[in-house]
């Protein structure tokens, strides 16, 4: 293989600067770098800094091929614990969107540079929120290929924000429009244009969830959106078993070809093994907590609930506490991923919860700030997820058969929840205003009660489909080959 005479093609992968974009496009650029591509994977400046304090220097350096790269997002410089947490999501946006082309055009002029010790720069791939390198790639003359790492349903869902606007139906009237049971407001149309019958405002990304035309948020994502019209080809970290209406919808309003090639930690999984060299490089901004497995290790099958929020969700300290008294009271083992960052304002994680509480859960309940999730998820022990839905986390569920309790938190997380619950069969959701009267019950229900039973059979047979997409030959395999082959090896 080779894109310029004997040297390897040399693909540059940018992701947007969150946990959950930073994982599935390293899961792609370990792929790239298994069919030969010498790799350079951009993370932001913050970020490599996180990565270097998590995973150590020797984590993120050393694999022939392989190599980081760091960019300034444009925010100011944060200090002390403020390293270690989520950054401010609207301003990311605006910032990355306006300040990271130059950075981006310099360094790949750097690595274009014969004494770069690189192979000229073949090909981009760049994260669908991070539609500036669209244009980079159009600069110095090579394709650009987009990963858009939610999932279809949500990408439809931000698509037809502007159709929501044109008829009225956003942005909210006022505030009271939130709770009112305004957002129950079934749209009509929806299904002919990819989304599930019946589906309802509350169920669109949450971005819709505002009085103001001009947030930024909506404007951004809106923009994004649109804007994926604009690489040579779009890559989703879902498969068409799964999402077949919404990727079909994709398929018909988006210029450039839509490739659905996950889930790609199975892939991930098979083409780098355990003991080479990709293996350790890891992309957790938050140090894992050592001994997880171990402790699971003394627990039956399915009998522990896991429970995250990802890396971006914050939650009130009632909120938490409700939470708390939800696990304890419902009487089952946990693993409870608390960050430092999980309360809003930073007022409160695992240390701030009450004695009485640590002293109800003691030896039943660990409370990590950080675990190795997808090996969290992939053990016997546990039963059930309580997630935030987020895209990574339903995927990694779904692939280890383990079904869902929602709690969905912000962008196309209530999408997923409401695909999970009519669509796939995996999942129940949790209300907005979790008390721990209820949340104790879902779990019961969840892990032993007939919905749990039922969700349990599904997301078995999800699990089956998933391996099986991913299998060699498979079409997520296939299609993988393609859009390297034709697009990413192509020449301009
Ligand atoms: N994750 C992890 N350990 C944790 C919590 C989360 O490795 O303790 C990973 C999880 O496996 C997933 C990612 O963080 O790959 C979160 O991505 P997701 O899309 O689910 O949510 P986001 O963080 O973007 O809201």
């Amino acid at each position: 293989m080779g894109a310029t005479g004997d040297k390897p093609p040399h693909a540059v992968c940018v992701p947007y600067p969150s946990q959950g974009d930073i994982t599935p496009t390293l899961h792609l650029a370990k792929l790239l770098h298994a069919r030969g591509f010498h790799v350079t994977f951009v993370n932001t400046e913050f970020n490599h800094r996180r990565l270097l304090a998590s995973r150590g220097a020797a984590a993120l350096d050393g694999v022939p091929g392989f190599v980081f790269a760091a960019i300034p997002d444009g925010l100011p410089a944060m200090s002390g614990e403020d390293e270690d947490a989520t950054q401010d999501i609207p301003a990311l946006c605006q910032s990355t969107m306006t300040n990271c082309l130059g950075h981006l055009l310099a360094l790949l002029s750097r690595l274009n540079e014969p004494a770069s010790g690189s192979p000229p720069v073949t090909c981009l791939v760049a994260d669908g929120l991070m539609s500036f390198a669209y244009d980079a790639a159009r600069v110095i003359g090579v394709p650009c290929a987009a990963l858009w790492t939610a999932s279809a349903c949500g990408f439809v869902g931000c698509r037809l924000y502007r159709e929501l606007i044109d008829r009225g139906l956003v942005p909210l009237r006022d505030a009271a429009q939130l709770t009112d049971g305004y957002l129950d407001t079934v749209v009509d149309g929806a299904a002919a244009r990819g989304m599930c019958d019946g589906v309802q405002l509350r169920d669109y990304p949450s971005f819709i969830r505002t009085t103001d035309l001009g947030d930024v948020m909506l404007n951004f994502i809106m923009r994004e959106a649109e804007r994926l019209s604009l690489p040579d080809a779009v890559i989703l970290n879902t498969f068409d078993d799964l999402e077949r209406p919404a990727l079909d919808a994709m398929r018909a309003v988006l210029p450039p070809p839509v490739y659905a090639v996950g889930p790609l930690h199975l892939h991930v999984r098979r083409a780098v093994p355990t003991g080479s060299p990709l293996h350790g490089v890891g992309s957790n901004l938050w140090k894992e907590q050592d001994g997880l497995l171990e402790w699971l290790d003394g627990h039956r099958p399915s009998s522990v609930v896991y429970v995250s929020y990802g890396s971006i969700a914050v939650m009130t300290s009632e909120q938490l506490l409700e939470f708390a008294w939800g696990l304890a009271d419902s009487g089952y083992a946990f693993v409870w991923v608390v960050r430092p960052d999980l309360v809003k304002g930073g007022e409160g994680d695992a240390a701030a919860l009450p004695p009485e509480f640590h002293a109800a859960v003691e030896g039943r309940g660990v409370l990590p700030a950080w675990c190795p999730q997808e090996k969290v998820l992939e053990h016997d022990a546990v039963g059930v997820f309580l997630t935030h839905s987020g895209w990574n986390s339903t995927l990694e569920s779904l692939a280890a058969g383990v079904p869902m309790l929602s709690w969905p938190f912000f962008a196309e997380q209530q999408t997923n929840c409401r695909y999970k619950r009519t669509e796939w069969g995996i999942g129940m959701e949790i209300g907005g205003n979790a008390r721990r009267g209820e949340v104790a019950a879902m779990i019961r229900e969840a892990m032993e009660g007939k919905k749990g039973r039922e969700i349990r059979r599904r997301a078995q047979e999800w699990k089956e489909k998933a391996v099986r997409v991913t299998l060699p030959g498979g079409p997520g395999d296939t299609n993988l080959d393609r859009v390297i082959h034709d697009v990413l090896l192509s020449c301009k």
